[in-house]
């Protein structure tokens, strides 16, 4: 996006703001279908937590996307972009009831199924409603990715799926339910995966799972769904060349004869969005030159929570007569935590109050994460296609930070 653009759009919008680019969706998921088209057929779930703006949703649901949700609220979302139920996969470890229900009565669901437990939700639900339902059991793979660790999520540990020597049992137990049709089984081993092993390794598992039902009789399959997880370097591209990530699934295409299903987030949508903010202040501090910014840890959490590293960009109002020198400075924000930072000891040029700066890279997990923490209203949100933008999230007001609450109450 053009400096020009952004800079107009931060003066008529105001900062904080986040602001994506459509032009590098509609890019990255047409490298992203034709890699994964050229090996095996597919189907793509965009995952709905890395960036849940309807506008957002309707361009994925214009490309030919349906949905990875983990919530009822982000069904309601789904269906409000106009994506249809049989275009949605229910994933996570603790649906509840009533999202199960959302679920099932808005048809053609596929719910991936986590425990034993939540089978015997599921099967409450359609034999009350009188419905029935498509189902996938979630494995859990065992198997490592080097990300971070609360990113990791296909270890025998991590809370998600069903281990292998259950996947069976409950599989079994889903065929045989008159209601409930198993479709489906499927894994998703973590977020920013640089490495295609672990998806060839837990391909492998998902290949055994499916050997294993089909021989104990389930003749119900139709797909595999390897989950999400693809890197991406902030503000550039993959980190996991879409090609590498083929061939490690290619195989488990080969062997099971099924369509496989993908959950990607992060990739569409990362490096489509930057988060403007401007300079408030500049002091020193214990050394340190500090950039004090009007965007903090309430509109981008990831650098505080996962040490994530964005790159920063001055794009208005560096200081002139410094020439284009540099500095290292700690970003910050106004937030009263120390840990509020979008980055540190960042070499930029100089840049005083009133300058305009870009995180890049932060169209995903950046506004879904953000909070009304220091009852901060939560950014606006601008889309951009050509020469064309939109506002698709006003900022928030301080009538919607109080919305629900009850200065008197009203006891009970
Ligand atoms: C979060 C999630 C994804 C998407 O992960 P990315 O790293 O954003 O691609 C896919 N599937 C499931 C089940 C998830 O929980």
């Amino acid at each position: 996006m053009n400096r020009g653009l952004l800079t107009h759009i931060a003066a008529a919008v105001g900062t904080p703001v986040y602001v994506y680019d459509a032009a590098v969706i509609r890019k990255t998921y047409h490298t992203l279908t034709a890699a994964l088209g050229a090996r095996f057929a597919h189907h793509v779930f965009y995952s709905v937590k890395a960036n849940s703006n309807l506008a957002l949703l309707r361009l994925l649901q214009e490309l030919g996307a349906g949905a990875d949700i983990v919530s009822g609220g982000e069904l309601a979302r789904a269906c409000a972009a106009g994506i249809r139920p049989e275009d949605v996969v229910f994933s996570g470890v603790g649906k509840a009831a009533h999202e199960l229900e959302a679920a099932v009565t808005a048809g053609g669901v596929l719910v991936n199924l986590e425990s034993a437990g939540e089978l015997e939700a599921l099967a409450r639900v359609v034999e009350r409603v009188g419905c029935e339902a498509r189902v996938g059991i979630r494995l859990n793979p065992d198997v490592s990715a080097a990300t971070h660790g609360y990113t990791q999520t296909g270890v025998r540990e991590a809370k998600f799926g069903v281990p292998f020597e259950e996947l069976q049992r409950l599989g079994c137990a889903v065929y045989r339910h008159p209601q409930l049709r198993l479709t489906s089984v499927g894994m998703h081993i973590g977020s920013q995966i640089t490495d295609p092993d672990p998806y060839r390794l837990g391909a492998e598992r998902l290949a055994d799972a499916v050997r294993g039902l089909r021989e104990a009789g389930v003749d119900t399959l139709e797909s595999v769904d390897v989950g999400g997880g693809i890197a991406i370097r902030h503000g550039e591209g993959f980190a996991l060349d879409p090609k590498r990530f083929a061939d490690a699934i290619a195989p488990l295409a080969e062997a099971t004869g099924l369509d496989v299903l993908v959950e990607p987030g992060r990739c569409l949508v990362g490096n489509a969005g930057s988060l403007l903010t401007r300079v408030l202040y500049r002091k020193r501090s214990g050394g340190r030159q500090l950039a004090i910014v009007d965007g903090g840890m309430s509109d981008l959490l990831r650098p505080s929570l996962y040490q994530a590293e964005h790159p920063i960009v001055v794009v208005d109002g560096a200081e002139p007569e410094t020439n284009g020198a540099r500095e290292q400075v700690d970003v910050v924000g106004p937030i009263c935590e120390t840990g509020d930072f979008l980055g540190l000891q960042r070499s930029l040029p100089a840049a005083g109050p009133g300058a305009l700066l870009a995180v890049l890279g932060v169209g995903a997990y950046g506004f879904t994460m953000s909070s009304n923490y220091n009852s901060r209203t939560r950014a606006a949100e601008v889309l951009v296609d050509g020469e064309r933008w939109a506002v698709i999230r006003r900022r928030e007001t301080y009538d919607d930070l109080m919305r629900g609450e009850c200065p008197e109450p009203e006891w009970q």
